[in-house]
């Protein structure tokens, strides 16, 4: 579904993603995990167009996203879940879900759309009149994910989505994540730096060091690794 070729992303000269391949397929969560600094933001602001890269290929079934708008990216069906969550703080759940949808016109399947979001994360529903700044951590995530759902996505992109969560709840909203991925068969890339709760939820996964693939494989071969347990899962 998605393929990254040989992808060499610079700023001014300084080298952030370095010849790195990858693939994700639908329907699964593929991770990368990666220190601080490892690339990992930089590579998903490449396939979203954010920015350009200097050498390599994006192919999203098979045809290029590489040098497309990030606009067009987004209609081709790649959205992506910034870090942060990006939310509007005073508009209420409903408004912030709504904009996830501003693309589409179809209004009959933006309301399916929206219950399927509602069935998600039952809490949205029945506060979704309130202000997206009064809610907490975990649900304000659960915001964020709804609003990518309302794009209509057939692959989500993820910056992160555990940072600044509490362990209990990114559990939960990494069991969704990974829900969503199998039950509405779309696509999903995991930038995590909490390696250990990726790793439980994902099929495959990549380790990111200074922008380079060291390691690559079945997610559930990579947490037996020792290699990968000392550096990453602190065992
Ligand atoms: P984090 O988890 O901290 O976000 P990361 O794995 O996502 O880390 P990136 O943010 O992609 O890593 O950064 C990769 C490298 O690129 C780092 O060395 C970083 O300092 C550098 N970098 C990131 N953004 C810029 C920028 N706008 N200008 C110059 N260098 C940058």
């Amino acid at each position: 579904m998605l393929e990254v070729h040989d992808l060499l992303v610079d700023y001014n000269g300084i080298v952030a993603v370095d010849h790195l391949s990858l693939q994700a397929k639908a329907g699964e969560v593929t991770t990368l995990i990666g220190a601080n600094g490892a690339g990992k933001t930089t590579l998903l602001k490449a396939i979203s167009g954010l920015l350009q890269p200097a050498a390599g290929e994006i192919l999203f079934d098979g045809k290029p996203l590489t040098g497309c708008r990030p606009e067009d990216i987004v209609r081709r069906g790649v959205t992506q879940i910034p870090e942060g969550r990006g939310l509007f703080p005073y508009l209420s759940v409903y408004d912030n879900l709504m904009t996830g949808a501003h693309l589409r016109r179809d209004r009959a399947a933006i309301q399916r759309d929206l219950e399927k979001v509602f069935a998600y994360f039952p809490v949205l529903k029945q506060q979704s009149g309130k202000l997206a700044k009064d809610f907490s951590g975990g649900e304000q995530q659960m915001i964020a994910i709804g609003r990518g759902i309302m794009a209509n996505p057939r692959f989500f992109l993820f910056d992160e989505p555990s940072i600044g969560l509490a362990p209990l709840i990114v559990r939960s909203v990494l069991d969704t994540i990974k829900a969503i991925a199998e039950e509405e068969g779309v696509g999903v890339l995991l930038v995590e730096q909490n390696a250990n709760m990726a790793l439980k939820i994902a099929r495959e996964a990549y380790v990111l060091e200074l922008g380079k693939v060291v390691l690559s494989g079945p997610a559930e071969e990579l947490s037996a690794d020792a290699g990968v347990r000392k550096a990453y899962l602190g065992m």
